[in-house]
């Protein structure tokens, strides 16, 4: 049985995290630690874009992890927990995280992507899109199609960049090379592998 026909079953075709039932995919949950093998849940497209965006979140979306934070899949919890870490400085979501009580092994399944970490203010820290952090040597995959500035070049989506640097002044960029050439890359743009 395929991973999404499973997940429909499960879910009973509806998004794991709002209900809707509108549009929905089989989200992989990031940084899943070796040997859990239920690390997909289905959600719809505005859940995914708001997980993977943090700058479009509509806090008042998430106010359906009131119930989906309650559900028996780890998976689900996790992504929970990330998103009302998120967003506990609206208050509610702190409430409910204050709820919610997790073994060790889960818990650090969803600190994995280091939402919630408390920052040192002064410390530029370069995050991809899922909020993992990112460190000169590490590899990245370009998450879309981007313009090289100052040259027709196009890096394109799924391109792997091996052993990028990070740029201390700004946490917004990172520098690797694609296809020889080295260029700036914004951090947004960029899954780590
Ligand atoms: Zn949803």
């Amino acid at each position: 049985m395929s991973i999404s026909k499973k997940l429909h079953g499960r879910s009973d075709s509806k998004c794991e995290l709002c209900t809707s039932m509108i549009d929905l995919t089989v989200y992989q949950v990031p940084l899943t630690p070796k040997g859990i093998v239920d690390d997909s849940i289905l959600i719809c497209s505005t859940c995914t874009n708001q997980i993977e965006n943090s700058e479009t979140m509509d806090a008042n979306h998430w106010r359906c992890l009131n119930d989906s934070m309650w559900s028996e899949i780890t998976a689900v919890q996790v992504i929970a927990w990330r998103m009302l870490t998120r967003l506990r400085a609206e208050g509610w979501p702190q409430d409910l995280l204050d709820m919610l009580y997790f073994d060790e092994e889960t818990l650090a399944w969803a600190q994995a992507t280091g939402e919630g970490v408390e920052q040192d203010e002064n410390k530029i820290v370069h995050r991809d899109v899922n909020g993992v952090e990112l460190q000169s040597g590490d590899s990245v995959v370009l998450i879309k199609d981007l313009p090289v500035k100052g040259s027709s070049m196009i890096a394109k989506r799924g391109t792997a960049v091996r052993r990028i640097s990070v740029d201390h002044d700004n946490a917004e960029y990172i520098e690797g090379k694609v296809d020889g050439i080295q260029i700036v890359i914004i951090t947004k743009y960029v899954k780590k592998l």
